[in-house]
């Protein structure tokens, strides 16, 4: 039967390309397309799903109870995103555990169904860092379930979830452990995954437990659900090594060392191995010897039928039948799921069904195809570090995900630099320079925190500048582009050294969150280690030889442009300012760095690290002044280019500038602001739309480039999704960015927050609050505290210029005025990101190729883009590119040269006429 199954899920996988759905539509129309794609997810929703409600579900489950199986019921849907969702399933778990619990009472049953429950769905904010305040609240939550359950004398069993989840989940339960009242109720349970590297150590953690408290508890056992999504989130973080394991041999052997350990404990667990794969079941059986008492199997609904068929019938053995229920809309995360898991080459549910494959093959012996693999790991899974091959290692991250880590990490914050107090001035040729005026530098985040105090570089400095820049030029251009690229490694190698500080550093002077500030930190390490090895291939000194006529070589080499003057903004203080700087300087110019005046002291700090590296001082001089001193250094003559990030007006009036200036004609290279539009259609993932528009529009306090400023969404899910992102803003919290619990932390400085006050009272004459994230008074006391706030708004017309700040605009549109938003985007004259929501994949192809813009997003947030995966920046307004972490950067700071050589001797042409026939 399963079989059947996957032959119709895959074609029907198959079916859903734009090619056949568009052939498909014109044929027959989209009332029948729609109507049959409607059936066919209720063919298969009914496979996976017992019942679309509890009631129904129960009845069907009738049938197969009489055949021995009892049940578990899983509630279908999304994680919580809102107070209200959060809510809506505790009714719902509570609602099914007193439907279950009386059924229970009426039979007399040997075998009596439970519940199991996914803490993601009792809390909003089910995550570590806001475990002050989840991990009370789902104690409470779980208490009242666990209370209706131990009444009815049923099972509640915990779901496994992400890895992320497991410090958290654990602190829970020990706390539900701690009840006395479940002293005497033994259906306490919860999922252990297999798959993890720490399997062994949770479950004689739970043992501890047991034996510590006198409890007895149900284990599922599961191999583990989340495989792929543990793997691409811990390369995208850059973590030492997976959290799981990356074979699946390696994950049968694990299950089986658990199964080992459960059976031994059964006098305080009472095991539940969930599994589909007949090779593990009977390895359990054998494992357990003549007695099989005191364990059970469970199988999911839908899946090893046969299997479980014959098991009841050759032993006397419980099966428990893990039933998912819930309406259909809700379904397609849970099909996806358990398609992937049947059509995984790996599965054994997969494998089973394909005669290609040899019974001995897929009931191979774990333990010895472990012992037999050579490499433990799997050889095409690299570690997260080597994630780019031999060109460059990827930038190390931190686990903010481990309790331990965290702890590390704001401990040593505290104590060793939230009270440090910094200097920053002026290094010319690697002298201070403290003559201008000194002024007390405060955090945006509290205004009683001085984080030091700065030197501005007195104008008349300014010629002095150049003349070290001048020599530090003639010097660092010689220098081989291997050994610069040497340097540019180091740099990396200390940004990650001195990381803790940076982030201490990035909070304080620049209110970044610690996730904000640790990202900083890595992009600026990937910026480097990119930048060198790209740099050190075009800038290699023996060229590129061009093909040319006999007697003849041409040689092509890219060489430094001379000074050029590096200015940057305030709100990526590490990261945009270390990856203008480390551009110029791969290309050989001399630079003259210039960080925003908001974020001097980071700018100091980076500077230090650089000479430290090893670049000559005279090569990078670092100023220290606002804007005035930034338009002083862009009209000196010998300026050969600049580089700048910040607004578009500044950027038109250095333009303009480099374009009066006497001496060489200066580059331009450019990232400007953006009206970084989300299109989301009716088909979106409502839940994934509210994460990625909610973490795109108002972290880091809305303050990036890329931020998603207006969201279009088609009228007929727009009630929808405007209701869950109230609720989810609502769960956001703003604070002290470094405290981890912090999402959002102040906006830059008094300046900023008018002008985002400002647009809000406009906004008021023009459009509608939906939405806003409470904020404590004490806040606005302490620092310039903005909370988030979402207006709806008629069209695009309002807004004419680039909101720098925590406001989302939501427009209404609909579905045949697409064309219309695509025009109205497009006619902003800004270009730098956008995305898109939908799971159409025709609606998505004709929005990425009609939106103008540099980066576009497709069903995830238009933030974060990574080092030479996403190569980041605009167009229009939005910038003048290269892209910066892109192929093209650094040949923009860069002037090519061609040296074409006779070689011919006088009178003839030695290697012509010496060539052999
Ligand atoms: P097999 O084909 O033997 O194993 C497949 C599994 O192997 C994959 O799912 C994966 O975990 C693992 N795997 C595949 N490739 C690799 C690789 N390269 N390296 C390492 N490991 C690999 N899952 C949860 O996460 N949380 C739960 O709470 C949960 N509850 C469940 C309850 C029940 C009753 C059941 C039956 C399943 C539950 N699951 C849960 C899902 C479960 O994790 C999968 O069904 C299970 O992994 C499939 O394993 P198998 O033994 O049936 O199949
Ligand atoms: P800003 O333009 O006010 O300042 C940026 C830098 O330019 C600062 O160092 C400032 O001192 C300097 N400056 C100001 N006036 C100058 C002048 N006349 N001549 C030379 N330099 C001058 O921008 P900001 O407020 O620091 O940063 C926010 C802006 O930066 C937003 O518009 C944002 O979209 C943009 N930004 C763009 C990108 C991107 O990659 N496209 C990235 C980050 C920020």
């Amino acid at each position: 039967a399963d079989k059947d199954w996957m032959t119709k899920a895959a074609g029907l996988g198959l079916k859903l390309t734009s090619g056949t759905m568009n052939s498909l539509f014109s044929k027959l129309g989209e009332p029948v397309i729609r109507e049959a794609m409607g059936r066919a997810m209720k063919i298969l929703g009914k496979q996976f799903v017992v019942g679309e409600t509890l009631s129904s579900a129960m009845k069907a489950a009738k049938l197969w109870e009489e055949k021995g199986f009892r049940f578990s019921y899983d509630m279908l849907g999304e994680g919580a995103r809102t107070g209200q969702d959060a809510q809506r399933y505790f009714d719902a778990y509570a609602g099914a555990l007193h439907d279950v619990g009386a059924k229970e009472q009426d039979k007399i049953s040997k075998t009596p169904a439970g519940i199991s429950v996914k803490l993601s769905a009792l809390h909003p904010r089910y995550e570590l860092s806001q475990s002050d305040r989840c991990v009370p609240e789902l104690t409470n939550r779980l208490i009242e379930l666990c209370g209706i359950a131990a009444q009815y004398n049923i099972g509640l069993t915990v779901d496994a979830e992400e890895v992320a989840r497991l410090d958290t989940s654990l602190r829970i339960i020990e706390n539900i452990c701690l009840q006395d009242s479940f002293k005497n109720w033994q259906g306490f349970g919860l999922a252990v995954q297999a798959y993890q590297k720490g399997a062994t150590a949770v479950l004689d953690h739970i043992i501890t437990l047991a034996r510590t408290y006198d409890r007895h508890f149900q284990v599922r056992l599961v191999k583990g659900a989340y495989w792929d999504t543990e793997i691409k989130h811990a390369q995208v973080e850059g973590l030492a090594d997976y959290p799981v394991l990356t074979r699946k041999s390696n994950t049968d052997l694990s299950y089986l060392a658990c199964a080992q350990k459960m059976l031994q404990n059964r006098d305080v667990l009472y095991p539940m191995f969930g599994t589909h794969n007949a090779h593990t079941v009977a390895s359990i059986i054998k494992m357990a010897g003549p007695d099989l008492k005191g364990f059970e199997f469970q199988k999911l609904f839908g899946m090893g039928d046969a299997l479980f068929n014959q098991i009841i019938k050759d032993h006397d053995l419980g099966v428990c039948v893990y039933a998912p229920v819930g309406p259909y809309e809700d379904l397609l995360p849970y099909l996806v799921r358990r398609m992937l898991e049947n059509g995984a080459n790996s599965s054994f549910v997969n494998q089973i069904y394909n005669a290609e494959f040899d019974p001995a093959e897929i009931a191979f012996d774990p333990v010895k195809k472990s012992q037999d693999n050579e490499v433990k790991h799997h050889p095409k899974i690299p570690l997260p570090k080597n994630l780019y091959g031999s060109q460059r290692q990827n930038s190390k991250g931190i686990d903010l995900n481990d309790h331990d880590t965290i702890k590390t990490l704001t401990n040593e914050m505290a104590q060793n630099f939230a009270q440090k107090k910094y200097q920053a001035a002026s290094l010319i040729g690697g002298k201070s320079i403290q003559t201008g005026t000194e002024y007390k530098h405060t955090s945006p985040a509290n205004q009683n925190d001085t984080v030091g105090r700065i030197y501005d570089l007195p104008f008349s400095e300014v010629s002095n500048v150049f003349k070290t820049a001048k020599t530090g030029h003639k010097i660092w251009s010689q220098i081989p582009a291997a050994q610069r690229a040497d340097i540019l490694r180091k740099i990396a190698d200390l940004l990650e050294e001195n990381e803790t500080e940076l982030i201490s550093l990035c909070a304080r002077e620049a209110g970044r969150t610690i996730t904000d500030a640790y990202h900083e930190v890595r992009e600026a390490v990937d910026f480097c280690r990119y930048y060198a090895a790209l740099g050190e291939k075009e800038f290699d000194e023996s060229g590129i030889s061009l093909p040319s006529p006999t007697g003849e070589r041409n040689i092509y080499t890219l060489q430094s442009r001379g000074i050029f003057v590096c200015i940057s903004p305030w709100n990526f203080p590490i990261a945009i300012f270390t990856g203008q700087i480390v551009a110029a300087l791969m290309a050989g110019n001399a630079v003259i760095a210039k960080p925003a005046e908001q974020t001097s002291i980071l700018g100091h700090f980076v500077i230090q690290l650089m000479h430290q590296a090893g670049v000559q001082p005279e090569a990078l001089t670092l100023t220290i002044g606002d804007g005035q001193l930034g338009a002083l250094l862009c009209e000196h003559d010998d300026v050969a280019g600049v580089a700048f990030t910040g607004s578009t007006d500044v950027a038109k009036s250095i333009n303009r500038t480099l374009a009066a200036k006497e001496g060489a004609i200066g580059k331009l290279i450019a990232e400007t602001g953006g009206q970084n539009a989300f299109i989301v259609d009716s088909s979106a993932l409502t839940e994934q739309v509210v994460d990625d528009v909610v973490q795109s529009a108002f972290g880091s306090a809305g303050q990036r480039c890329s931020a998603a400023r207006i969201l279009y969404i088609q009228d007929d899910v727009a009630d929808k999704t405007i209701h869950m992102l109230q609720g989810a803003m609502r769960e956001l919290r703003l604070g002290n960015p470094a405290d981890i619990s912090s999402d959002i932390g102040p906006l830059i400085d008094e300046q900023a927050y008018l002008n985002i006050q400002q647009h809000k009272t406009r906004l008021e004459g023009f459009g509608r609050k939906i939405a806003q994230t409470p904020l404590d008074d004490q806040l606005i006391k302490r620092g310039h505290y903005f909370a988030p706030i979402a207006y709806e708004i008629e069209g695009l017309e309002f807004l004419t210029e680039e909101v720098f700040g925590p406001v989302l605009h939501v427009i209404r549109y609909k579905a045949d005025e697409i064309d219309r938003v695509i025009d109205e985007i497009n006619n902003s004259g800004y270009g730098l990101t956008f995305g898109v929501h939908s799971r159409i994949e025709s609606f998505i192809e004709k929005l990425t190729s009609s939106i103008e813009c540099g980066n576009v997003y497709v069903n995830r947030g238009t933030i974060g883009a990574v080092v030479g995966v996403q190569p980041f920046g605009g167009r229009g307004l939005s910038g003048t590119g290269p892209k910066a972490g892109g192929p093209q950067y650094l040949q923009a700071f860069a002037t090519e040269k061609v040296v074409s050589t006779d070689t011919t001797a006088a009178g003839g042409n030695a290697s012509l006429v010496m060539i052999s026939e």
